[in-house]
C-alpha cells in the first residue's frame, strides 16, 4: 500500500473507477451533473455511496438529517470519531467535482486504513452530508450534526417552506429526525474535508494544495436611496433628487474602496432596481443589494462601516435619503490550526506546493467547526470554473488531494 516515496497512499484507479461511476449518476449531457437535494439522482447516488461502503466492508449508517456515512472502526473501543467528508447533492446543472470529490476521498481513506489494518486514535467516517448546496436549506446537514440547526431555519428555509417538507418525505426524513442528529461533541475527535478550490488561484499560481485558513465571514445588506420621482424632460439636471445616481456612485466607488483599502476582502452589488422604472421619469428609489465578505471578524467590520460610510456620503451628495436593512450575516470561521499542520506536513512529506488561503465559499466545514477542530484543504480548478458542467480538476491534483488527506489522518490519528 505504498507509492514511490515510500508513504502510504490512496489506490488511484480504484478512486478513479467510482468517480466516474459516481459522475454517471445524474449527469448531463454537457458533462455536468444535475443532483439537487433529494432529487432521484442524489437518492441514487446516496444509495450507491453505501453499497460502495458495504462492498468494501465498512458500517453504513445514515442519521435523523439524511446524513450518509460509512465507517471504520480502527480506534479504541468508546472513543471518538474523526469524520472526513463533503456533500453528493449538486447546484442546478452543476459539476462533477463539488462535493462528489472530497466524500470519494474520504471512502478511500477508510479502505485504505483498512486494507493496512492500521490502529488509529479514533474511528473514521466517511459522511455524505444533507444539501450543503441549499436546493432546501445550505448546510442543512452539517448544521444538523454540529446541533446549530434551529426550528426557525426549518420554517424559513430558502427554498421555500413547502418544497422542504415535501423533500423531507420524499427521503423519509422529518424536522424532529433532523433537530435531534447532533452529535455528542466529545465523540468527534475532528472534520476533515478535501474540497475543489472553485477559484482560479491555485492553477494560476502553480499550486498542488490549498490548506484553509478559514472560511470568510459574509453579510448582506439592502440599502434603499430614496429621493424624488420628477418628470425627465422638464427638471433641471441641477434640481433632480435621483436615487440612481446614489446607488450607481456607490456601486462603482465600492469597488475602489475594495481594492485601495481591503485586500482580501470582497464585495457585489447584485441588483439595483429603480422605481417607479420608466423612460420619462427620474427614478425617486433606488433598491440595491449588497453582500461582502472579509476573512476575519476585525476586517468584516471595518470593511461594513467603510460601505456604509460610502453609502450615506453618496446619498448626501445627491440630496437623497439613505434606509439600510441588514439581511444576513455569517461570522468568518477560522479552521483548526493543528489540523493546518497536519495538512502542511503531509504535502511537505508528499512534496507538494502548498499555500495557505482563506475560503471565499461556504461549506460544511463551517458547521461543524461550531462542535469540533474542523479543517480543509483545496485542490486546484482549472480556469477556476464551478457551479458549472466546466468544473474541472486534473486527475493528478485529484490524487494529489486524496493522498493528502489520507497523510494528515495519519498524522492525526498515529
Ligand atoms: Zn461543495
Amino acid at each position: 500500500m505504498g507509492d514511490e516515496m515510500g508513504l502510504m497512499a490512496i489506490n488511484s484507479s480504484r478512486f478513479r473507477d467510482d468517480f466516474e461511476a459516481l459522475a454517471k449518476i445524474g449527469s448531463t449531457n454537457d458533462g455536468g451533473v444535475h443532483r439537487p437535494t433529494f432529487s432521484e439522482a442524489h437518492r441514487m447516488a446516496r444509495t450507491w455511496f453505501l453499497e460502495r461502503a458495504y462492498a468494501a466492508g465498512l458500517q453504513a449508517e445514515v442519521d435523523g438529517a439524511g446524513n450518509h456515512s460509512a465507517i471504520l472502526r480502527c480506534g479504541p473501543v468508546g472513543g471518538p470519531t474523526l469524520l472526513l467528508g463533503s456533500h453528493l447533492d449538486s447546484v442546478s446543472h452543476g459539476g462533477r467535482f463539488d462535493g462528489a470529490l472530497g466524500v470519494l476521498a474520504a471512502l478511500e481513506v477508510l479502505r485504505v486504513v483498512q486494507e493496512t489494518g492500521l490502529a488509529l486514535r479514533f474511528d473514521l467516517e466517511a459522511v455524505d452530508f444533507t444539501d450543503e448546496e441549499g436546493t432546501f436549506s445550505g448546510l442543512l446537514g452539517s448544521s444538523a450534526a454540529a446541533g446549530i440547526l434551529t426550528q426557525h431555519e426549518l420554517e424559513n428555509p430558502r427554498g421555500g417552506r413547502a418544497a422542504l417538507l415535501s423533500g423531507l418525505e420524499l427521503a423519509g426524513l422529518s424536522e424532529s429526525g433532523l433537530l435531534k442528529a447532533s452529535r455528542d461533541p466529545s465523540r468527534l475527535a475532528g472534520y476533515l474535508e478535501l474540497h475543489i478550490e472553485q477559484g482560479g488561484r491555485l492553477e494560476a499560481e502553480g499550486v498542488d494544495i490549498g490548506i484553509v485558513t478559514g472560511i470568510v465571514g459574509l453579510v448582506s445588506i439592502t440599502l434603499t436611496f430614496i429621493g424624488q420621482a420628477d418628470h425627465a424632460g422638464t427638471t433641471t439636471i441641477e434640481r433632480r433628487r435621483d436615487a440612481a445616481q446614489g446607488a450607481c456612485s456607490f456601486t462603482v466607488k465600492a469597488r475602489d474602496l475594495l481594492m485601495g483599502e481591503f485586500p482580501g476582502c470582497v464585495a457585489n452589488v447584485g441588483s439595483i432596481q429603480f422605481l417607479p422604472g420608466a423612460y420619462n421619469i427620474v427614478p425617486g428609489t433606488a433598491v440595491l443589494s449588497l453582500e461582502f465578505r472579509a476573512p476575519d471578524a476585525e476586517r468584516l467590520n471595518r470593511l461594513e462601516t467603510a460601505l456604509l460610510e460610502l453609502a450615506r456620503d453618496e446619498a448626501a451628495r445627491f440630496d437623497l435619503e439613505l434606509h439600510i436593512a441588514s439581511k444576513g450575516r455569517h461570522a468568518p470561521t477560522l479552521m483548526n490550526s493543528t489540523i493546518q499542520k497536519a495538512f502542511q506536513k503531509s504535502a511537505e512529506k508528499r512534496g507538494l506546493k502548498h499555500i495557505f488561503m482563506a475560503s471565499g465559499a461556504g461549506h460544511d466545514a463551517q458547521a461543524m467547526a461550531f462542535v469540533c477542530p474542523a479543517g480543509m484543504i483545496f485542490v486546484p480548478s482549472i480556469g477556476g470554473a464551478s457551479h458549472s458542467p466546466r468544473e474541472l480538476t486534473r486527475w493528478t491534483d485529484c490524487n494529489h488531494g486524496a493522498n493528502t488527506l489520507l497523510q494528515a489522518v495519519l498524522e492525526l490519528g498515529r
